[in-house]
């Protein structure tokens, strides 16, 4: 029996998206491909209110994190870290010998605006890394206030990581004036595992010419001029997953990006009352998720042995990510999942627990 997937990736994916990725191959330096980007990519654009250069990456959303450390890190870089895929990103750029400095809080809490403010006042850094939506713990934070501190910086590179939220909420790009984001297809999106997806600014690509040893697949500087030239890509794509892309971006033109948005709050706000009437919120009140939701597990209950009972049901969540493991459990609102689809899952649970 399939399960239906309330994970934060990969999510559950609609039957025509499938159907979509089974569509016959062309050459990847063919008018066709190239016309098919040329369909998808203003799409992308339209989806994050950007201009900005679009990269398709065949690869999941951590070869973009890896990207981003390796093109536009010159001197050194402000990592912040609240969770597991924010202290990813702080490995990454260690492990492309980028030299970083770090600010971490408590998984739970949220990065302020203001310990970004103190570090960038310094002049240290050239670029800062933000995760928008800590996936391990459930905490999202609000890219506007950020935004209002970061842009008193103009020479720093902002980068984020909106894997799980892009998709599910608005991001507005050029107006927060993100130089790069990245996400991958999976999560919010709702498209099979396999492609990701870059938003890269003027700014950061300046910045990239002047960094060396950007490595060669996720050369930022390499799809540009493959995209300038030919609008393809510079090595052999998934082509079904852009297919897929083209038509999981037309469904949600179809149902509306406000509408869209709108949906994960509502769904957000459903768990999350469920969540504080029968256990707790793991995340501080102000910046909780609307693509996911941490329960803390207050009633000690084992979150293996739901997930089992689940499984039978046909439904599976995700137990609580590293140390958090049965102290807390993720139920995951994004995609093409929908309010009664929640409402079903949760009156599963009430009934598996009893309550
Ligand atoms: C899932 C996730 C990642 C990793 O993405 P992959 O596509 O698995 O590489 C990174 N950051 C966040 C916030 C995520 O949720």
């Amino acid at each position: 029996m399939h399960k239906k997937l309330f994970i934060p990736g990969p999510t559950e994916v609609m039957d025509e998206i499938l159907n979509a990725m089974s569509v016959p191959m062309m050459g990847h330096r063919s008018k066709e491909f190239a016309a098919l980007m040329e369909e998808v990519v203003p799409k992308i654009q339209k989806l994050f209110y950007t201009e900005n250069f679009i990269i398709l990456s065949t690869s999941s959303g951590t070869g973009l994190m890896e990207a981003a450390s390796r093109n536009v890190v010159k001197k050194k870089a402000l990592h912040t870290i609240c969770g597991a895929f924010s202290k990813r990103w702080a490995q990454i750029s260690k492990a492309n010998g980028k030299e970083i400095d770090v600010i971490e809080v408590p998984f739970g809490k949220a990065i302020l605006p203001e310990e970004i403010d103190k570090k960038l006042k310094t002049g240290e850094f050239d670029t800062v890394f933000v995760t928008h939506n800590e996936t391990s713990t459930g905490v999202m934070h609000n890219l506007e206030e950020m935004a209002d501190v970061i842009r008193k910086y103009p020479d720093v590179v902002w980068c984020v990581d909106a894997v799980s939220s892009a998709g599910g909420i608005k991001i507005e790009v050029d107006k927060l004036g993100i130089d790069v984001l990245v996400t991958s297809t999976q999560k919010a999106i709702a498209l099979p595992p396999g492609l990701a997806i870059g938003v890269v600014s003027e700014k950061a690509l300046k910045r990239a010419e002047e960094v060396e040893n950007r490595g060669y697949y996720f050369d930022f500087l390499t799809f540009k001029k493959y995209w300038d030239k030919r609008h393809q890509t510079p090595t052999t794509p998934s082509i079904s997953h852009i297919y897929a892309l083209n038509v999981q971006m037309d469904r949600i033109f179809k149902e509306g990006l406000d509408n869209r948005f709108n949906r994960h709050i509502e769904m957000a706000k459903y768990v999350r009352e469920w969540a504080r009437k029968n256990f707790k919120l793991f995340p501080e009140e102000k910046y909780l998720s609307y693509t996911l939701t941490t329960v803390e597990n207050t009633r000690g209950i084992s979150v293996a042995g739901l997930n089992e009972e689940l499984a039978k049901r046909g439904a599976t969540i995700s137990n609580g990510y590293g140390d958090l493991k049965e102290k807390t459990f993720r139920i995951a609102h994004m995609g093409d999942l929908t309010l009664d689809d929640m409402k079903w899952l949760l009156a599963q649970i009430d009934e598996i627990l009893g309550l």
